[in-house]
């Protein structure tokens, strides 16, 4: 119960990444506002934290509007009486080679995963600040933040991106107690990854499964991660043991990329 009472605000959170780490920072004692674009999904995540014995709301919005960001925040510290951690999760994948990327491809990719990210952190900075508070932001960057993979230039461009957010909010905010930081996964088995391999194999002829099944092999660990496996970092990054680390995009991909 390292972060019990505190309110926390996960974007992402109807399925996924999103959702195991909210459940994960509900088991660890703090109350979950869950952000996302699917309604349905949410209604479902908030019986799964409120299971948990923990308070849970729902605010569907999309995290590349920046007064979207401002109202979700603002509704969790009305509704959960606080706000101290956001976890900057949604993101979306495109695979394509790089001949084949268009403008609008790259605006919608950098409207979630960067400015998604943007409005997050400022939306949260701007609240800690308001309360005279510290807090915790995190970032979800990836292992494609730190390394660029084929097929995936925009994905790994907005991953990059995030990755030097969160160094340059994490110098902006130290001074106010705030502390910055990123989780960076590898092979996740979520619909993203469904996706990523359906992709693949329409572009390349591999079969379906194929992809991640190389991907999945180059894992010193020998498997795939899960869900669960992201969430115990981002509990780490939540609480009170990583309270002198900021600025850090943390790679935890079973040994896949090493830096
Ligand atoms: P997912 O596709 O399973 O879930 C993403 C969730 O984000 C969905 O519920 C979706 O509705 C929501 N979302 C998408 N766009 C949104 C928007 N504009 N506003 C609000 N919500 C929105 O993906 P996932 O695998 O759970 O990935 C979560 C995060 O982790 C992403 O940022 C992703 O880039 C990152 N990541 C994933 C992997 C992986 O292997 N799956 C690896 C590294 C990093």
């Amino acid at each position: 119960m390292s972060i019990s009472g505190k309110v926390a605000l996960v974007t992402g959170a109807g399925q996924g990444i999103g959702l195991a780490i909210a459940k994960r920072l509900a088991y660890d004692g703090a109350d979950i506002a869950l952000i996302d674009l699917q309604e349905d999904k949410l209604k479902l995540a908030a019986k799964e934290i409120e299971a948990i014995g923990r308070k849970a709301v729902i605010y569907v919005a999309d995290v590349s509007k920046s007064e979207s960001m401002r109202g979700a925040v603002d509704y969790a510290e009305e509704q959960l009486c606080g706000f101290d951690i956001i976890v900057n999760n949604a993101g979306i994948a495109q695979v394509d080679p790089i001949v084949n990327i268009t403008s609008e491809a790259v605006d919608k990719i950098f409207d979630v995963n960067v400015k998604g990210v943007i409005w997050g952190i400022q939306a949260a900075a701007i609240k800690f600040k308001e309360r005279k508070q510290s807090g915790k932001i995190i970032n979800a960057c990836s292992v494609a933040g730190h390394e660029g993979f084929g097929m995936l230039g925009a994905y790994c461009a907005s991953k990059f991106a995030v990755r030097g957010l969160t160094q340059a909010a994490a110098k902006e905010y130290a001074a106010d107690g705030i502390t910055v930081n990123a989780y960076c996964p590898g092979v996740v088995g979520t619909d993203m990854w469904v996706e990523i391999d359906q992709r693949f194999a329409e572009l390349t002829g591999a079969k379906i499964g194929e992809t991640f099944e190389a991907f999945a092999n180059s894992i010193a660990l020998g498997r795939t991660q899960t869900p669960e496996d992201v969430a115990s970092l981002v509990s780490y990054l939540a609480g009170p043991d990583s309270d002198y680390i900021t600025g850090q995009s943390m790679i935890n991909d079973g040994g896949m990329i090493y830096r």
